[in-house]
């Protein structure tokens, strides 16, 4: 069994997986992408909702919102320190000048990295996460282990992501809600004074905006 941070990434994959399934292929009912399948259509056959602006929808989160607008949010904040203040007192707001904002993203707050505390984020109750900012969320971000472990462990949990916290550091474990969504501002980087803020954006990824991960430069190459 894989660790469930290893598991299938990303939920709108497993979508289009199942819609590319062959008539013939077999397939579990308790698959859950066969079932979202199966819903569609049922729901489009009784004209409850309309094929195309699904298709739509769909679009929009896999590929206009996603990780690399946060990504430009925290690139912003890293080389603009009057911006990363209006960030750190109003998320939504700093957020919105950049032009991202909409449903799951209404209230957002956003928590600094520092060498003294590193932040981590979680919904314990089910999978509220930040889409305007990060798109769809990983599948192990959904899973049971994670968030619980996330609560009791984030240490642990940390470590077998293979960030290894010291115990200098304090940890601090953000518990999403309906209400507020939380983006992580990671730590800069060493190293990295010479680039650009979109060379900044693009060293950025989602786990490091999560809190599983830390933002570091490319490895040299030999
Ligand atoms: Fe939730």
């Amino acid at each position: 069994m894989q660790p469930f941070w290893r598991q299938e990434d990303d939920g709108a994959a497993a979508m289009t997986d199942s819609a590319t399934h062959p008539p013939s292929t077999p397939v579990s009912a308790s698959d859950p992408a066969t079932r979202v399948s199966a819903l569609e259509s049922l729901l489009v056959a009784k004209g409850l909702i309309d094929q195309a602006a699904l298709d739509a929808l769909i679009d929009t989160y896999e590929h206009q919102i996603g990780p690399r607008n946060g990504a430009k949010v925290v690139a912003r904040a890293w080389v603009d320190p009057a911006y990363k203040q209006r960030l750190l007192a109003d998320a939504t707001g700093a957020i919105a000048e950049l032009g991202f904002g909409g449903l799951q993203g209404e209230h957002m707050v956003a928590v600094e990295n520092t060498p003294f505390v590193h932040n981590l984020v979680v919904c314990t109750l089910c999978s509220c996460y930040p889409y305007t900012v990060l798109g769809l969320p990983p599948v192990w971000y959904k899973s049971s282990p994670y968030r619980s472990r996330a609560v009791l462990d984030p240490r642990g949990v940390l470590h077998e992501f293979g960030l290894n916290l010291p115990p200098e550091v304090e940890c601090r474990v953000w518990d999403s809600t309906a209400e507020v969504r939380y983006l992580v501002l990671p730590e800069r980087p060493a190293g990295s004074a010479g680039l650009s803020e979109e060379q900044l954006a693009a060293l950025v990824t989602r786990d490091s905006m999560i809190g599983v991960a830390r933002v570091t430069l490319p490895a040299a190459a030999p």
